[in-house]
């Protein structure tokens, strides 16, 4: 039975991760879900949230934005508008991000609210990230 799994994650920027890993938990939209080696195999899409991988029982710690995952036994392949290390997340950026965002919502007309409102999400989600769970 495999004991490792390969996860490679991929945006339009490029390749942001490739490499084997112990296990998978990323943010589906219907919710949080798992993944060992050894899977069954499964297709879903996902929404902005965190995604992390265990690699030698060190903890991983992605952003991940909205995409597709395809599960299988031996490897997880996540294809994904954005994603980035969290190491890697310029908070400062996002944070002007939430601004124009949360100003465009604030516009009565002329504005797209779907994407102000992922724009947003993307946002707050990476604030949470440095802020709550790497602890930056
Ligand atoms: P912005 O308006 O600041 O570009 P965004 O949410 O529209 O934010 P995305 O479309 O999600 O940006 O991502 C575009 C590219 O920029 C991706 O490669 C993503 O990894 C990177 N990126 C976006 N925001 C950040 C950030 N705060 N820190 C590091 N990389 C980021």
């Amino acid at each position: 039975m495999a004991e490792k799994l390969r996860l490679d994650i991929v945006t339009p920027y490029g390749a942001v991760f490739s490499d084997e890993v112990d296990e998978v938990t990323a943010t589906g939209s219907e919710g949080e879900f798992g993944v060992l080696p050894e899977h069954a195999p499964f297709v879903t899409t996902l929404r902005a949230g965190l995604f992390q991988a265990r690699k030698d029982g060190q903890p991983l710690y992605f952003f991940v934005g909205w995409g597709y995952a395809e599960v299988g036994p031996e490897k997880t392949a996540v294809l994904a508008d954005s994603a980035e290390r969290a190491e890697d997340i310029d908070v400062e950026r996002a944070m002007e991000a939430k601004r124009r965002a949360e100003d465009r919502l604030k516009e009565q007309e002329d504005v797209d609210f779907t994407r102000a409102e992922a724009a947003l999400e993307r946002a707050l989600t990476r604030i949470h990230i440095v802020e709550r769970v790497v602890g930056r």
